[in-house]
Formats: C-alpha cells, structure tokens, sequence
C-alpha cells in the first residue's frame, strides 16, 4: 500500500522548494532526528529531551500550581532558583552535541556530507515489521 507522504503533495504541487517542514514529537535520538529528515521533513523541534536532560521526571505538572517543582517550567521565582542556568546551559549544549556527533556518524555510514542530502530519502529507511517480507519478496 502506497502511502503518499505530506512532502509528495508539496512536491506534486511544485511548492516544496518554497517550505520549510520543521517535524516534532516523540524525537529523543539523532536516530530520530535522521528518520524524520529522511521522510521529508528540512528541521526537527524537540521539547521532552530537553526537558529530560534538566532532569525533568515527567510528572506531568507544567501547567499546575505553582509550576514546576523541579525549577523547569515555572516562573516562580523561588522555584526558578533550583535551577542553575550554568549548568542547564551546558547540559542541553551536551545534548546537541552528541546529537549532532552522532548525525554525523550516521551521514558517513550513509555516504552523505550534508544532512540536507538525507531529506526525503526515505529509501534509506527499512520498516523493521516489514523487513521479513521485503527479503522473501526479492
Ligand atoms: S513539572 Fe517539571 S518535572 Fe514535571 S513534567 Fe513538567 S518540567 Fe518535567
């Protein structure tokens, strides 16, 4: 079953050069980030990793109380103290640097110099649930 992807209908409509796809949800890997590039999308946004790297323990309570208990997502002032910017700073800078180290990795292992070379290459992907059926196939 062919299921025609949002960038097909943006290409077929001679638009694609004029938009910028930035894709969000459930991205917490550069294999993530290299699996959406790869199904169309120019950019990714991501929230819960980096919630998760200032050690956010997904309770869930963002938007209740006072905020965050933890100093993450709250503009209490005492709260927002438990939090050192420093720190936080360089806890998500880390993130995006191994992020980005492993991307790398993975354009190499690809033959690709840019990440824009992987966007849309969807042939790069392999449905782990279909791949049984793929190789009795050929
Ligand atoms: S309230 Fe704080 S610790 Fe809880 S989910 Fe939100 S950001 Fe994470």
């Amino acid at each position: 079953m062919h299921c025609p992807r949002f960038t097909d209908f943006l290409i077929e409509e001679g638009v694609r050069d004029k938009i910028t796809v930035i894709a969000s949800g459930g991205i917490r890997t550069a294999h993530d980030v290299a699996k959406i590039i790869a199904l169309g999308a120019d950019g990714v946004c991501t929230g819960t990793a980096d919630l998760v790297r200032l050690e956010c323990i997904r309770c869930h309570n963002c938007e209740s109380g006072r905020g965050c208990a933890r100093g993450i997502a709250t503009t209490d002032a005492e709260l927002m103290n438990l939090i050192d910017l420093e720190w936080g700073t360089q806890r998500i800078i880390n993130l995006f640097l191994a992020w980005r180290k492993e991307l790398v990795r993975i354009l190499k292992r690809l033959g690709m110099k840019s990440i824009r070379e992987l966007v849309g290459r969807t042939d790069c992907l392999v449905h782990l649930d279909y791949m049984g059926k793929q190789a009795s196939n050929s």
